[in-house]
């Protein structure tokens, strides 16, 4: 009888282990179809800066991160958090006249603002697919210049000055692109937790 219990016992727990395990594949997948884009609103630009230190703290090597939004909107801020979250020591700026600047990190950073690119093969010339498929972090301000040739993964960040917002106000969108723009997205969301002053909602 003892022996005939013990041995049911130890069927037991294989079997529920197993749907333990499914359950958790389950919920895990319900997550990941859950977690589409993580929207913040900042209040100041030292929040944007911060959201973008959280980011630059997460983002793995050979990340892309994509900036939308119009002239002061933050893009910049965003990319000098980023920098900050990277452990870049140097003032990140606006690159007015080069197209790409480079910064060192814990990775390098290579900030790309192609607002004054004209022709698409002054892009060419730069080589900048060195630098997005590199493994290094690439942070672009007017990705659309790139005309979609984009890597098949990466962050896609809008950024945005409501109407009925008051001067300071911003708000973000993030979004990951393709398997891994996806899996970081759960890691960002997890991360931003640390600001508690930022409100933070997912869709
Ligand atoms: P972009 O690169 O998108 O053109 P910048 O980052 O260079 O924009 O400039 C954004 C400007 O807006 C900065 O002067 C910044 O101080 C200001 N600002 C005000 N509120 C915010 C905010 N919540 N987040 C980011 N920037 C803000
Ligand atoms: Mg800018």
């Amino acid at each position: 009888m003892g022996d005939l219990w013990r041995k049911e016992k130890s069927n037991r727990p294989k079997k529920s282990n197993f749907w333990v395990k499914w359950g958790h594949v389950l919920f895990v997948e319900k997550e990941r179809i859950i977690l589409k884009s993580i929207y913040i609103h900042t209040e100041r630009p030292e929040d944007t800066f911060q959201v973008g230190a959280v980011i630059g703290q997460t983002l793995p090597a050979g990340s892309v991160v994509c900036l939308y939004g119009d002239l002061g909107a933050g893009k910049t801020k965003l990319t000098q958090g980023i920098g900050s979250g990277l452990g870049v020591k140097e003032p990140i700026n606006s690159p007015t006249f080069t197209l790409i600047n480079l910064y060192q990190g814990r990775l390098p950073l290579y900030h790309l603002d192609l607002y004054r690119l004209v022709e698409p093969e002054e892009l060419e010339e730069l080589g900048w697919e060195d630098y997005i498929y590199g493994e290094g972090i690439a942070v672009i301000e007017w990705p659309e210049k790139l005309h979609g040739q984009l890597p098949a993964s990466y962050l896609k960040i809008r950024l945005d000055q409501m109407e009925t917002a008051t001067e300071e106000q911003r708000q973000l969108i993030i979004e990951g692109i393709g398997r891994a723009g996806s899996e970081l997205m759960h890691l960002i969301l997890a991360n931003l937790a640390v600001l508690k002053n930022i409100k933070i909602s997912t869709r």
